[in-house]
């Protein structure tokens, strides 16, 4: 089962419905830009400087 939000009081639940206001939950979509992204090419990027290509040539 997935997590939910309510977009009334932004409580999170599991319910199709808020157990707090009763307005129907949604899936919280995930952000466009996301910090993992951010992370992910951070690591890409170091390990490309870590690669043994590299490491040879220093
Ligand atoms: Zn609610």
């Amino acid at each position: 089962m997935k997590l939910r939000k309510c977009d009334g009081c932004n409580n999170y639940t599991f319910k199709q419905t808020c157990p707090k206001c009763g307005k129907e939950t949604v899936n919280p979509a995930p952000p466009r830009y996301s910090p993992e992204d951010k992370y992910g090419s951070l690591r890409r990027k170091f390990k490309e400087s870590a690669a043994p290509n590299n490491l040879n040539k220093l």
